[in-house]
């Protein structure tokens, strides 16, 4: 027998389950852009504060003793609050009580619905380039991902190549919009062509819609078509979103999901094991903070401004610009700068520009390269006049 001093370590040797998941690019290109100094458009997330007021509403309800914990779908406000919300901006009406849950952050949403309806074999769609969460996720359920290229270049849904990859095994079809990362917007043309496509199917919906308050050009009659707004689409979705992207605080990592009630009962049965509840003061902050509208309606100019401002420093480089509808991002074509890959020119752009951005073959299963790559403008203006400084040396 071994006593304490003859042990033998030995970690057992694992099976991974994700073999073709390594550390994800924004963690990757962020330890880069820390390592180098450089300016940090890659990864999405604002680098200014958010409103001091919603910081009081959290830091209040901690101090009256909010701190235990709330309610498995979230505290009552809260939903209540998010339904209220929904019903206004997209005219259809959701129980707080059985059709909307909160959640940790919108990544947790996703991989809940995923594990609550995907069974192994089923085929869930995605339509690539898409966040790198989704496949992984998939596979994790047991589900084998079918993916299905956005136009190349327009990075619109092509409804034909849709429709031919729904079969029998299929359970959902993953959607977002505005994208991320091409920043193009779902009309209500597409919206309404997927509802004709799944109306004689079982196929259920996971909008991903975290970048709903960041479209653009409303003057030209752009809008975010939320599938909620969409009956045929409504009564089989599930409807993320995140208030990291929507009020600046993606650390907080809250979000909901609105589904109908027998989704939202299955969506239940899973979160209540995955994550059970989420933080308590900062949902209750939330609920108070949401009581007025302005932050969010008020998004749109703020980051159009942003993106403007962007966009008309990267019209002085030789970078070629792509569309921003919508989302905080912003896609250059990189051709007519470099031969490198976009992985390759990233990290080159990291380390001896100093700007830091994300390759759009990350989001890719075969790491197709187009030559094209992302910023992130969801920073302080001087951040981003510092950056273009830099990218037009190039
Ligand atoms: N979906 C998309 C398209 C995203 O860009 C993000 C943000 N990284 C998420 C989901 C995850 O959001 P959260 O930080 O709320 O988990
Ligand atoms: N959503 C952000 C992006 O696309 C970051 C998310 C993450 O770091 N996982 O850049």
């Amino acid at each position: 027998m071994t006593t304490a001093d003859t042990v033998i370590e030995r970690t057992p040797a694992l099976r991974t389950k994700l073999p073709a998941v390594g550390t994800t690019i924004f963690t990757v290109m962020s330890a880069l852009a820390l390592e180098k100094k450089a300016v940090n458009l890659g990864q999405g997330f604002p680098d200014f504060e958010c409103d001091p007021q919603l910081v009081n509403a959290v830091t209040d309800a901690m101090t009256r003793g909010l701190n235990q914990y709330p309610p498995m779908t979230g505290v009552p406000v809260l939903r209540e609050a998010i339904a209220a919300k929904l019903l206004q901006l997209h005219g259809r009406s959701y129980d707080a009580n059985l059709e909307i849950t909160v959640t940790a952050g919108a990544t947790q949403a996703i991989i809940t619905a995923i594990l609550a309806v995907v069974h192994p074999g089923d085929e869930v769609i995605v339509l690539e380039p898409c966040y790198d969460s989704y496949v992984p996720n998939i596979e994790l359920a047991g589900g084998v991902a079918v993916r299905v290229p956005l136009i190349p270049g327009s990075f619109r849904p092509d409804f034909d190549k849709i429709s031919a990859a729904i079969s029998s095994k299929t359970r959902a079809i993953l959607i977002n919009s505005p994208h991320n990362p091409s920043a193009t917007v779902w009309t209500r043309e597409d919206m309404l062509r997927l509802q004709d496509i799944l109306a004689p199917t079982d196929v259920l919906l996971i909008s991903d819609e975290v970048y709903e308050h960041m479209v653009f050009d409303a003057a030209q009659g752009r809008a975010h078509e939320s599938a909620a707004r969409f009956p045929g689409l409504a009564a089989r979705a599930f409807i993320v979103s995140s208030f990291g992207k929507t009020y600046h605080v993606t650390g907080w990592k809250v979000g909901y999901v609105a589904a109908p009630a027998s989704l939202t009962a299955e969506f239940r049965k899973v979160h209540q094991f995955n994550v059970f509840t989420v933080n308590t003061p900062v949902q209750y902050g939330l609920a108070s903070y949401m009581a007025n509208p302005r932050p969010y309606l008020d998004l749109p100019a703020f980051y159009q401004r942003k993106r403007d401002l962007f966009r008309a420093g990267l019209a002085r480089t030789r970078l070629k610009l792509l569309p921003s509808e919508g989302s905080y991002f912003q896609c250059v074509d990189i051709s007519g700068v470099s031969d490198l890959n976009e992985a390759d020119f990233c990290k080159w752009l990291t380390t001896e520009i100093g700007v830091a951005a994300i390759p759009l073959s990350a989001f890719y299963g075969n790491g197709f390269d187009q030559r094209v790559v992302r910023f992130c403008f969801a920073k302080k203006d001087e951040t981003l006049n510092l950056a273009l400084e830099r990218l037009e040396k190039l």
